[in-house]
């Protein structure tokens, strides 16, 4: 159960969620149509010595026993274009929030110039520091480490690090939302909002509803027996409180926002979604992979 200063490693609570996302990436890896392709992503599941994840990527007969399995690929792939587009149209400031093992920053191919932030928890960036560093790999842009709880105060944290808030930023919260209470979400948005000069863009992931979420995992708890999450309930992890839908809380700040869900996603890139039970397709329906942009200029009153 979650408590309001609560931390983690990556073998631990949230951050075994970083893990486990890890682990979907790097079979997505070995798919010879993959969508992304993250070399580190195997290594962080071998130096991080937890038995249920390892074994999952090991064998391909636990590899039907994830949700992430089928849609991490398009997960990750949304948010590639997320960030190689904001470059491309020459924005040159990246922050990744909740980064857990996100190797963006070793593997996209950023413009010279462009400066990654990444936001997580101080052991969770330290273990990714290790194996990163054990493996000799080199950022392909500038990287800052932000080692913070996202409910503390981040913000003072970013600019301390250099963040420029008068440079236009690409933002991203990829499996962060759920893992925040509703009143720590408003505060995320916000400071976003504050820290974002005209033209930066934000892509993030929501659930419209949890008794989707509630239905998967206890399909799955009855069905699948080798969950590489092992103990791990999501239930236990997720604020299931009311909260504002993103791309509302954006739009009347004045952002203009579109969502796309695992379907509109698979159709995007070109993807057959498996065959799934229903209680995953319904999740498949209410996770939203939302874009989000700051107009240039401010419309005239
Ligand atoms: N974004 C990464 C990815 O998609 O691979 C990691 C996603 S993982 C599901 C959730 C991440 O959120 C973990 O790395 C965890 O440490 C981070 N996280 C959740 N709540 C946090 C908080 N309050 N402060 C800092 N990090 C947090």
């Amino acid at each position: 159960m979650r408590t309001e200063r609560d931390t983690w490693d990556i073998v631990s609570s949230v951050g075994v969620t970083a893990l486990g996302v890890a682990a979907a990436r790097a079979m997505e890896t070995t798919q010879p149509d993959a969508l992304v392709r993250d070399e580190y992503a195997a290594l962080f599941v071998a130096a991080a010595g937890h038995e249920g994840i390892a074994r999952f990527i090991d064998d391909p007969a636990h590899h039907d026993s994830l949700l992430m399995a089928g849609t991490i690929g398009l997960r990750s792939k949304f948010y590639d274009d997320h960030f190689l587009s904001a470059a491309a149209d020459g924005v040159r400031q990246a922050v990744i929030l909740a980064s857990g093992l996100d190797a963006r920053a070793y593997r996209l191919a950023w413009p010279a110039g462009t400066v990654v932030f990444e936001l997580d928890q101080p052991k969770v960036l330290e273990f990714k520091r290790r194996v990163l560093t054990d493996n000799d790999a080199s950022p392909a842009a500038e990287r800052r480490e932000v080692a913070i709880d996202l409910r503390d105060d981040w913000p003072a944290a970013l600019l301390d690090a250099g963040f420029d808030p008068t440079a236009p930023t690409a933002w991203s919260a990829e499996g962060l939302l759920p893992y925040l209470p509703g009143a720590a979400q408003d505060s995320l948005f916000e400071r976003i909002e504050r820290l974002s000069a005209p033209g930066s863009r934000v892509a993030l992931d929501a659930l419209s509803n949890y008794e989707d979420l509630d239905e998967m995992i206890g399909f799955q708890k009855e069905h699948l027996k080798n969950s590489p999450m092992g103990d791990i309930d999501l239930r236990d992890l997720f604020y299931t409180d009311d909260r504002s839908e993103p791309e509302n809380w954006f739009g009347a700040h004045g952002w203009s926002a579109t969502a796309a869900t695992m379907p509109d996603l698979a159709a995007r890139y070109d993807r057959t979604l498996p065959e799934v039970p229903e209680p995953y397709h319904a999740l498949y329906l209410s996770s939203r992979y939302v874009a989000i942009a700051k107009p240039l200029t401010t419309p005239s009153a």
